[in-house]
């Protein structure tokens, strides 16, 4: 990659964990538009699982991501072993807290150090001038937009938005573990991110009555909810009151799958207020 670099040409990464899918696809695809050179990653992150998470679960799918990524006529492909990444006597992790402690990161204690260590090391591996995030996981892309910053890597962070079934479900590799009656349950939650957006644009500005309108259309189709929050998107600290623009993100769980989604909300300014 070096002398990629030395010779001029622009490289875009795209890490990913596999089981890949248009989500994934769209990410690849800007990156071939702004770059000379596109590289791929596909590693599950042991770093980032907690012990009673899908680590050995998780899908994989390495002949069909492959395939995929030939279509996409994707320049490398990088599939590190763990040993490789984390040989014997690796100690060193990066942490992004404050960022870090909200949301997903009250619910799995440990996994964006997993990820910022993760992304930290094939920066470091891949030199991309620029790489690619979805909106999906739109706590992690902030958290290493920071990370970037912080530590001086030379690279643009490019934060793009979730790709949706039609019926609206964001596409997530963990979308496989769903049966189909458990896929229709998880539609509870875009259907109550685009209710509380519609309800906002038509000028409600009253948080409670928004989060429990919200709990409310997911408590009959989720069998647990882990938290429906209304943040400040940069920072990712609670709003008292809407402002715009607006992060809210839930996550939940049906059966034993966790989904998690979230919309930004641009709010007008309403009439008559300054
Ligand atoms: P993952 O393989 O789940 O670790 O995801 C790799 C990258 O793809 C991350 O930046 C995700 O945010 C992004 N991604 C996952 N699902 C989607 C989606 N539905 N739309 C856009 N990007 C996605």
């Amino acid at each position: 990659m070096t002398q990629l670099r030395q010779r001029g040409y622009t490289i875009g990464f795209v890490p990913t964990m596999g089981a890949l899918h248009e989500g994934h696809l769209s990410l690849i695809r800007r990156a071939r538009k702004e770059n000379r050179v596109v590289a791929v990653s596909i590693f599950v992150n042991p770093l980032q699982f907690g012990p009673h998470e899908d680590f050995t679960h998780y899908p994989r799918n390495l002949m069909c991501d492959r395939s995929l990524l030939a279509k996409e006529k994707v320049d490398y492909l990088f599939i590190p072993h763990p040993s490789g990444l984390y040989p014997k006597g690796f100690q060193t992790l990066v942490e992004v807290p404050s960022l870090a402690r909200p949301l997903c990161g009250r619910f799995r204690p440990g996994h964006f150090r997993g990820v910022a260590t993760v992304v930290a090391k094939l920066f470091n591996l891949a030199k991309p001038h620029r790489a690619y995030f979805g909106s999906k996981d739109y706590q992690q892309a902030v958290i290493v937009q920071r990370l970037a910053w912080d530590l001086n890597f030379d690279v643009k962070i490019r934060i793009l938005p979730a790709v949706r079934d039609s019926d609206g479900l964001a596409l997530s590799s963990r979308n496989t573990y769903l049966s189909p009656v458990q896929r229709k349950r998880a539609l509870a939650i875009p259907r109550s991110l685009t209710w509380a957006k519609v309800e906002i644009q038509r000028g409600n500005r009253d948080i409670q009555y928004l989060r429990r309108g919200i709990l409310f259309r997911l408590r009959s189709h989720l069998d647990r909810i882990d938290y429906v929050e209304f943040l400040e998107p940069k920072t990712l600290q609670a709003v008292r009151s809407i402002q715009s623009p607006l992060l809210i993100a839930i996550a939940g769980w049906v059966g034993k799958t966790r989904l998690i989604d979230n919309a930004i909300i641009k709010i007008q300014k309403q009439k008559g207020k300054s």
